[in-house]
């Protein structure tokens, strides 16, 4: 998948909140951040980086206007919460989620096509 292909703008509500159910049921210690992840794709920017390929610059939920890079190949972002605590933060989780959602988008389309 190329990094155009990822983009907010074509993410239905539904498609998003059936996403987020699945991450949560999978990870349900991380529904906070999943929760925050999903915030982030419906009402913050993300966009791929111009220079890395593979990182895309998150827009902070609580913090508009501020981005944060994300690495999602190595898993890593440059915000606070990762660096204290490790693991997958909100900025990652809207990446992941986006990716999900492009993922369902895809199936939906080959079975209508079938
Ligand atoms: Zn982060």
């Amino acid at each position: 998948m190329t990094s155009r292909q990822l983009t907010t703008r074509t993410v239905s509500i539904a498609d998003l909140r059936q996403v987020v159910d699945v991450a949560a049921l999978r990870h349900p210690e991380a529904r906070t951040r999943i929760e925050k992840g999903a915030a982030i794709v419906l009402l913050r920017t993300i966009r791929p980086d111009p220079e890395y390929l593979g990182c895309f610059d998150v827009e902070s939920e609580s913090e508009p206007g501020r981005f944060y890079s994300v690495d999602q190949g190595v898993g890593v972002c440059q915000c606070p919460d990762q660096q204290r605590r490790g693991g997958r933060c909100g900025h990652i989780w809207a990446l992941e989620l986006l990716r999900a959602v492009a993922r369902l988008q895809a199936r939906q389309t080959a079975a209508v096509a079938a």
